[in-house]
C-alpha cells in the first residue's frame, strides 16, 4: 500500500545539466504509472530518484505522506526491476529470488515459502533449481520480477524491463505484468520509451521530453486530448497526420485553409474552444488528424461532422483486420501532401485509384505552428471578446458591466479586445446573462461553456455548482481581465518576486552571546530565514547557497501590512498606489528597486511608508541562476 507525492522535483548534474525539471505528480495507491518518452528525457533519472539511487537536487518526495528524500534505498520499501536482470550466475533461481531476504536475516523456511509463492504467481516453479544461464530471456525477466515480489514492497519500480526481449515475448510479458499488478494490488511505476507499452499497461501515463513533463493523463485522454504536437505525434500508431494552414471565421462559419489547398469548413460550435485570435487568416496553425478519424467517403456520413476531400491512393497496406491507405490530396495547389488513412476491414483500392476521403472535423486537433501547443485544448484557459468602454461602463455582446476605479483610471474610452480567463468567470450571480451550452468534468474541475451573444466564454470551477444547461447569470473578476486597444491594461499580477541573496549574519542574543543567524537579503534589507527555508536551501545548494542569485516568490495574499517594524522580520516599503478593484483592493508597494502587490483592507494611501511581513506558508524560493524552484 503506497501513495507517492512528487513536488517540484529537479535533478541537476554538476550544477548545470538539468536532467529533470519541476516534476510534480501525486500517485495514488495501486496505480500503474508509466513514464514514457524518447531516450534521454529523464524517465530513468526520475525513477532512480524515487528508488533513492540518485540524490534529489530539489523538491520533495513523499511516500505514504512521509518525506523520504534522505532515506536510504533499503528504507523506502521499494523494489526495482531493471532491463538487465542482474541475476547472479552462480546461484539457482530460488537463491537469486531469496537473496534479499537472506541478507535481511529472514528465517530459511519463511524465505522458501515466499520464494515458492512468488514462483507460483510467475509460473516459474519448475525452474527454481536451475541456474540463470539455463533460462530463456523471458524466464530470466520473471526471476527478476520474482526477486522483487518476495520482498513484498510498497512500490514496484520497473525500468524498461522488457526491452531485452523479442517482440512476441514482449507482448506476452506486457500482459503478464498487467496481470501481476492486478494480483499484487500494489503501486507500480514503469519506465519505457515504447508508447504501445505505455498505452496498454498504464492506468495513467506521464509523457516526458527534454526533462520536462509534457502531459499526465489516462491513455484514453492522452490519445483524445494531446496537449501539444509532441504528445499528439508520440501517442498512437500510425502517427497522427499533420497539415499546416490558417483559419478564418465568418459569422458562424469557420474555414481551415490548409497550405496544400484543402479547405475544411466547420460550424463554430464544433471548434469553439479555439481562441478567436487564431481566426485572423494569418497565424500559422497545424491541424492534426488521426488516421482512424479519416474514412472512405460515403453519402450517409453527416456533413456537419465529416469533410469530403478527394485523394489518390499511393500505397495500400492490408493488415487483415484493417487497411492502411497512404494517399495524396489531389486538389493541392502546391506539391503533394501525404495522408495516412486507417480503414477497418479489408479495402480493395489500388495504387493510383482516385478516391474520396472524409475527415472527422469534430475529432480534429489544432495546434499553434510556433509553440506547437494545442489551441483547441480540452480546458481552455481563456476566451476573448470585443468590448466597448465608455465612462464607467464596459459592454460586450449585449452585456453591460460597471468598471472598478482601477480600470476606469487606467484605460481610455474606446474599442478593446478583452481577454477573459476561465477562472475569472463565476456563475449563478452577477449582472451578466449567458446560456450554458456545455458542461464537462475534466479531472477535478468543471468547465462550463457559455454562449454570450455571438461569442463564447468559459467558466471553470473546482466544485460542481450544479448549474444546468440553459440561462445563467455570471460575474467577472475584473482584476483578472486584460484589455488591448487604444491603451492596454494587463491582468493584475498577484505573484510577487523579490530578487535577492542569502547571507549569514553574526549577532548577539539577549544574553550577549554571539550567534549566527541566516537571512534573506533583499535590496539592503534583511529578513530572518525560517528554519525550514534555511535547511532546504543548504540541502539543495550546499556552499553555493551564499552565492546563488535567488528569487523569493509569494502571492499577494501572503503579504501582510503591519503597523510597526520588527527587526529583520519585516521589510520596509512605500505605497506607490492603491489598486481599487471594487470588492478587492490592492496596494502596490515599492521595496528598493522592486514592486510588490499586497491585498489590503485598511485605510492606506499613496505615499505612505509601510512595513510588510510574509506568510512563509505560501512562500517559494527559486534559483535564478539555473531557473530551479527550491522551495
Ligand atoms: P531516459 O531514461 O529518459 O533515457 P535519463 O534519465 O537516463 O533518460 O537521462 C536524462 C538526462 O540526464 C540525459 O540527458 C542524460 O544524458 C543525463 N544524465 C544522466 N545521468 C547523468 C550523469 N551522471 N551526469 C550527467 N548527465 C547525466
Amino acid at each position: 500500500m503506497a501513495n507517492l507525492s512528487l513536488k517540484h522535483i529537479y535533478k541537476v548534474y554538476d550544477g548545470k545539466v538539468k536532467a529533470v525539471n519541476d516534476f510534480c505528480m501525486d500517485i495514488e495507491d495501486k496505480e500503474f504509472i508509466v513514464f514514457v518518452g524518447p531516450s534521454g528525457c529523464g524517465k530513468s533519472t526520475t525513477l532512480r530518484m524515487i528508488a533513492g539511487l540518485e540524490k534529489i537536487t530539489a523538491g520533495e518526495l513523499r511516500i505514504n505522506d512521509v518525506i523520504v528524500n534522505d532515506y536510504e534505498p533499503k528504507d523506502r520499501d521499494i523494489a526495482m526491476v531493471f532491463q538487465n536482470y542482474a541475476l547472479y550466475p552462480h546461484m539457482t533461481v530460488a537463491e537469486n529470488m531469496g537473496l534479499s531476504l537472506k541478507i535481511a536475516k529472514v528465517p530459511k523456511d519463511e524465505i522458501d515459502k515466499k520464494v515458492r509463492e512468488a514462483a507460483e504467481i510467475l509460473g516459474i516453479t519448475e525452474y527454481l533449481e536451475r541456474k540463470p544461464k539455463q533460462l530463456s530471456g523471458g524466464q530470466r525477466q520473471r526471476v527478476a520480477l520474482g526477486r522483487a515480489i518476495v520482498r513484498n514492497p510498497k512500490v514496484f519500480l520497473l525500468d524498461e524491463p522488457l526491452s531485452n526481449l523479442d517482440a512476441k515475448l514482449r507482448a506476452t510479458m506486457r500482459a503478464e505484468i498487467t496481470r501481476l499488478h492486478n494480483k499484487l494490488q500494489t503501486t507500480f511505476i514503469y519506465v519505457t520509451h515504447d508508447q504501445v507499452e505505455a498505452m496498454t499497461m498504464g492506468t495513467r501515463i506521464v509523457v516526458m521530453k527534454d526533462g520536462y513533463i509534457q502531459q499526465i493523463d489516462t491513455p484514453q485522454n492522452l490519445y483524445k486530448y494531446p496537449i501539444n504536437m509532441f504528445v499528439a505525434g508520440f501517442i498512437g500508431t500510425p502517427q497522427m497526420n499533420f497539415f499546416d494552414g490558417v483559419i478564418t471565421k465568418d459569422g458562424n462559419n469557420v474555414s481551415f485553409s490548409l497550405d496544400n489547398g484543402v479547405q475544411i469548413k466547420a460550424d463554430y460550435e464544433l471548434v469553439n474552444k479555439i481562441h478567436v485570435k487564431y481566426f485572423d487568416g494569418q497565424k500559422k496553425i497545424v491541424i492534426g488528424v488521426r488516421p482512424e478519424d479519416i474514412k472512405l467517403y460515403d453519402e450517409s456520413l453527416d456533413e456537419e461532422i465529416w469533410q469530403k476531400v478527394p485523394a489518390v491512393v499511393d500505397v495500400s497496406e492490408i493488415l487483415g483486420g484493417e487497411t492502411l491507405l497512404h494517399c495524396r490530396f489531389t486538389n493541392t495547389s502546391e506539391g503533394t501532401t501525404d495522408v495516412v488513412v486507417k480503414v477497418s476491414g479489408e479495402c480493395f483500392v489500388k495504387m493510383g485509384d482516385a478516391i474520396q476521403i472524409a475527415i472527422n472535423k469534430k475529432n480534429m486537433h489544432v495546434f499553434d505552428k510556433e509553440t506547437e501547443d494545442s489551441i483547441k485544448p480540452r480546458m481552455p484557459k481563456e476566451s476573448a471578446v470585443s468590448a466597448k468602454i465608455s465612462g464607467k461602463e464596459m459592454s460586450f455582446c449585449g452585456q453591460t458591466f460597471t468598471l472598478p476605479n482601477q480600470i476606469i483610471s487606467a484605460i481610455q474610452d474606446g474599442a478593446y479586445q478583452l481577454s477573459v480567463p476561465s477562472d475569472a468567470v463565476s456563475l449563478g450571480r452577477g449582472v451578466g446573462k449567458a446560456d450554458v451550452i456545455a458542461k464537462e468534468t475534466i479531472g477535478n474541475k468543471i468547465l462550463y461553456t457559455l454562449r454570450v451573444g455571438e461569442s463564447v466564454l468559459f467558466s471553470v470551477t473546482d466544485t460542481d455548482c450544479d448549474i444546468p444547461l440553459g440561462k445563467v447569470s455570471f460575474d467577472l473578476d475584473m482584476s483578472k481581465l486584460s484589455f488591448e486597444g487604444k491603451t492596454s491594461l494587463s491582468a493584475l499580477n498577484t505573484v510577487n518576486v523579490l530578487n535577492g541573496t542569502f547571507v549569514q549574519l553574526k549577532e548577539k542574543n539577549e544574553n550577549g552571546k554571539k550567534i549566527v543567524r541566516y537571512c534573506m537579503q533583499i535590496d539592503e534589507q534583511l529578513l530572518y530565514s525560517p528554519y525550514e527555508v534555511t535547511e532546504k536551501l543548504f540541502n539543495c545548494l550546499g556552499k553555493a547557497t551564499f552565492t546563488t542569485p535567488l528569487g523569493y516568490i509569494f502571492e499577494s495574499d501572503a503579504v501582510h501590512i503591519v503597523e510597526e517594524s520588527c527587526h529583520n522580520e519585516t521589510l520596509c516599503g512605500k505605497i506607490e498606489g492603491i489598486l481599487d478593484y471594487g470588492e478587492k483592493k490592492f496596494a502596490k508597494i515599492t521595496i528598493g528597486d522592486s514592486t510588490i502587490v499586497a491585498e489590503t483592507v485598511g485605510d492606506l494611501s499613496t505615499g505612505d511608508n509601510v512595513y510588510v511581513s510574509i506568510d512563509y506558508g505560501k512562500f517559494s524560493v527559486k534559483d535564478n541562476g539555473i531557473n530551479m524552484l527550491i522551495i
